[in-house]
């Protein structure tokens, strides 16, 4: 009797027929970067980002398509923006940082992300938050580029939902004043994981210690999902985390109600759902999260899954 809403990220507009196949209910995240990696080295028009957006939103309609603004910087890098060469780029200018530091690139895309959602109410977040100023600065450049809009007699969205991504620590442990800031927020595990743990996703020699089941991960996500329950914001999990479906029911028993995940992980995430009892589940995800034996780590969750 408990409603899920499973959606799709989305990194290319050609995956959107894999989105229609999948059964997904709304785009959960586009990852706009992949705009500008492909334009490089020149940056995209804002045609190119408008012609994008409309046609996710009109995919997705009458869920929502939720863009976010272009998380480059870190590894992920665009000749043209980055001016800079960083002796450590996964803390350095990456993300919102990057975004609010490029004001004339970022207006471009917003302008096309208002117009876009031209009698919608397009879903707008931002990567890499850690810092209430961050959206203070974000929400400014909005309105700017809005009255910018209306001055020019140019269409845009009435309205729009902001959230954040919540992937950097100090983010998800002030998740409680992001809630009340924002319209929603979406946890992304892939990056929270990589700040927690200091482990760099990409570095080979320290996978081993990149765990999704680490307690302190465990319980920032818990946190998080409680912060937005308690301020009556949606949150989801949009990092690889939500598409694995041995950690399905474990997220379920932490209180996510949203997941969003690559369209071909969809089925088998709701063949679990669909085999779920939740009252079973919130106990088990607490015993988890408590465990300081990592042996018994593996255990607990062949329970919680078995
Ligand atoms: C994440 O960090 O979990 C996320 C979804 O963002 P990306 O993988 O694009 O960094
Ligand atoms: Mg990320």
């Amino acid at each position: 009797g408990v409603e899920l809403e499973l959606m799709a990220n989305i990194d290319l507009p050609e995956e959107l027929s894999q989105y229609e196949r999948s059964g997904a209910r709304g785009i959960g995240l586009y990852r706009s970067e992949f705009l500008y990696m492909e334009t490089d080295p020149h940056l995209p028009t804002e045609e190119d980002h408008h012609r994008i957006y409309r046609r996710l939103i009109d995919a997705a309609h009458p869920f929502p398509a939720n863009i976010r603004t272009y998380d480059l910087g870190g590894r992920k890098l665009a000749r043209e923006m980055m001016e800079t060469s960083e002796e450590n780029p996964v803390l350095g200018l990456r993300g919102i940082r990057l975004t609010l530091a490029r004001p004339q690139i970022f207006r471009v895309q917003l302008r096309a992300l208002l117009r876009a959602g031209t009698g919608k109410q397009p879903w707008i977040m931002a990567p890499l938050v850690s810092r209430v100023e961050e959206v203070r600065m974000l929400r400014a450049t909005l309105d700017e580029v809005a009255a910018e809009l209306d001055r020019e007699g140019v269409e845009r969205a009435a309205t729009y939902r902001l959230g954040i991504m919540i992937e950097v620590p100090a983010a998800a442990l002030s998740a409680g004043v992001f809630a009340e800031q924002m319209d929603f927020l979406s946890i992304g595990t892939n990056d929270l994981i990589q700040y927690t743990l200091a482990i760099d996703r990409a570095d080979d020699s320290v996978a081993h210690l990149y765990d999704p089941l680490h307690p302190a991960v465990l319980n920032l996500i818990q946190h998080t999902i409680r912060a937005g329950a308690k301020a009556g914001k949606p949150v989801s999990v949009c990092g690889e985390m939500a598409g694995d479906p041995l950690l399905t029911r474990l997220l379920l028993g932490l209180g996510l109600r949203t997941f969003s995940m690559q369209p071909a992980s969809l089925l088998q995430v709701k063949q679990q759902v669909l085999k779920s009892h939740l009252e079973d589940l919130v106990p088990a995800a607490q015993r988890l999260l408590k465990n300081t034996d990592p042996d018994r780590t593996a255990l607990l969750l062949g329970r919680l899954n078995g």
